[in-house]
């Protein structure tokens, strides 16, 4: 197995700017299905194959060879592993999981479900997300079979833990208005890592299982085109070895799990221009869109194409949430006690990219910290919003009123919790610029292909798609806009991936 370890002293930062200047180089760029008459031999064949090599991909790999299928993964990339390997592997669970029991976490499938189908996207998938919460405390067990280690240690942190914690609050399960949806539990299961370091070790203990299972394994082998028969059923790939065009035949069904499409700039500006200003691509360089590309030009419907995950990290420090957020109008519009995923969707997709932090000498940012630009300093309201250019006494009124009722421990607008909730009232007054352009936004994408509960992919009439499964970031999966949890993805990712896996190993032969 390719080796996944970062460089000693290499920092989160620097690692993904490393993957982009990789993606610019940018992969093949993919064209329409390839009728299979065009083919005269094949290069190589299995009976399932997955393309794409993170959590999807390894799970449904592994899922595909249990149920008895000859399976060959191919990854684009010279590293398995995918954004999956570089993320923090945490993992949305709930419903009364081992580790939530052993720890004496109170926590039902339906609180869950209620949180995740109440607290994210309008109209979410329903379906996807009941199945996910009734399954996900055997899901975890089944993650722990694969060997991902997790310690009885509950994190008290809002963000991933640093100290080899293994439960915590992912999410804005405890911000309103997620608070009243249903009984807030710690839902973040964590591999036992260093700091972020979750990614690798989940990849790593099902990379090991992919390749113990005899999985013929392939790196830098980018699937280019799907090879479609006269009656629409998926027969194979074409795809591309060191510039050189093969053909694979998949003889029961092909598994998309290529992951998003963040570093496809003409896709992002195409399908989700609310994420194109934000200036880190937070994924791996195969994040390209090319599994997504392939379906839709095998005639897939590809849904919430526009939805993502832009990040405003403005905690820790958690103190600077007794600061507000407000809008280029002076007015607040979130909870800033919210998940940050919460408060970047809020303001990528409802502010126009626009917003800026107030604080007081109590709830200032850092000094050392370059995630957000100081653009303002003053002894008064007043003064910060003469600098900022507001409309005319507008923060001003806003902060008399959050003032007046913080003074009684309440927020009527957004009710943040009383822990975050007290008047502004030291000066300095600073603004931080939290635009979109001007931060540290890291942002990836949750449109994919429209599939089923089994990874079955559907044609823009509703039609399954023969042959043809998707999983993880290649399909529209339980992730939305907002993303309420971290989490959710590679939850997702692996659950489904399990589901397209067995079910692309039991398709009809082809
Ligand atoms: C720093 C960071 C931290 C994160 N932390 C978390 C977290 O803790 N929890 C969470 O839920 N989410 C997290 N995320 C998001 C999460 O990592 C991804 O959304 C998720 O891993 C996607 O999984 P996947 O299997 O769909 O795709 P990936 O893991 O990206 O795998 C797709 C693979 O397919 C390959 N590929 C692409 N095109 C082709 C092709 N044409 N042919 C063959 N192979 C191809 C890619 O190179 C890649 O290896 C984080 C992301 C980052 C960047």
């Amino acid at each position: 197995m390719t080796d996944q370890t970062t460089p000693p002293g290499l920092r989160r930062r620097d690692l993904l700017a490393g993957f982009g200047a990789v993606a610019s180089a940018g992969l093949a760029a993919g064209a329409a299905a390839l009728p299979a008459a065009a083919v005269t031999s094949w290069d190589m064949s299995a009976d399932v194959l997955v393309a794409g090599s993170g959590a999807a991909g390894a799970s449904a790999a592994i899922e595909a060879r249990r149920a008895g299928a000859d399976v060959l993964l191919i990854e684009s990339l010279p590293r398995f592993g995918g954004s999956s390997a570089i993320s923090a592997g945490v993992v949305y669970a709930g419903g009364g999981t081992a580790l939530q029991r052993a720890l004496g976490v109170e926590d039902t499938v339906e609180a869950m479900f209620s949180f995740i189908s109440g607290a994210g996207t309008r109209h979410p998938p329903l379906e996807k997300i009941r199945l996910y919460c009734e399954q996900s405390s055997a899901h975890f067990d089944w993650l722990v079979a694969q060997g991902v280690p997790y310690r009885e240690q509950l994190a008290t942190t809002m963000t991933v833990p640093m100290a080899g914690e293994s439960l915590y609050f992912s999410g804005c399960e405890l911000a309103w208005p997620a608070r009243e949806l249903a009984q807030p539990a710690p839902r973040g299961h964590v591999p036992v890592a260093t700091g972020m370091t979750g990614g690798r070790v989940l990849m790593a203990a099902l990379l090991a299982q992919v390749a113990a299972l005899g999985v013929t394994m392939q790196a830098q082998v980018a699937g280019e085109r799907l090879v479609v028969g006269d009656d629409g059923r998926v027969l194979g790939m074409q795809v591309s070895v060191a510039g050189e065009r093969k053909t694979i035949r998949a003889r029961r069904g092909i598994v998309l799990a290529s992951g998003g499409f963040i570093h496809n700039r003409e896709m992002v500006r195409n399908y989700a221009p609310e994420l194109y200003d934000c200036p880190v691509p937070w994924a791996g360089a195969g994040d390209q869109g090319m599994g997504i590309n392939m379906g839709i030009a095998a005639g897939a419907a590809a849904l919430r194409m526009h939805q993502g995950f832009a990040i405003v990290p403005l905690y820790p420090p958690e103190a600077v949430l007794s600061g507000i957020v407000v809008n280029a109008f002076g007015q607040r519009f979130v909870a800033e006690d919210t998940y940050y995923g919460v408060l970047g969707d809020a303001i990528a997709y409802h502010q126009q990219g626009r917003a800026w932090l107030i604080t007081d000498r109590g709830s200032e940012l850092p000094a050392l910290q370059d995630d957000f630009l100081r653009v303002a300093q003053g002894n008064t309201v007043s003064d910060l919003a003469r600098q900022l250019g507001f409309p005319k006494g507008a923060l001003q009124d806003n902060v008399a009123y959050y003032n007046r009722h913080a003074a009684n421990s309440e927020d009527p607008l957004f009710h943040k919790r009383p822990a975050f909730l007290r008047p502004l009232q030291g000066p300095p007054y600073s603004a931080w610029d939290l635009s979109l352009a001007k931060s540290f936004v890291p942002a990836h994408t949750f449109g994919g292909l429209h599939t089923g509960l089994d990874g079955e992919v559907f044609s823009s009439f509703g039609e399954v798609i023969p042959g043809l499964y998707a999983a993880g970031r290649t399909s529209a999966g339980l992730p939305g806009a907002p993303y309420i949890a971290s989490g959710l993805s590679v939850g997702d990712a692996t659950f489904f991936g399990r589901r397209a896996g067995r079910a692309a190993a039991g398709g009809a032969a082809a």
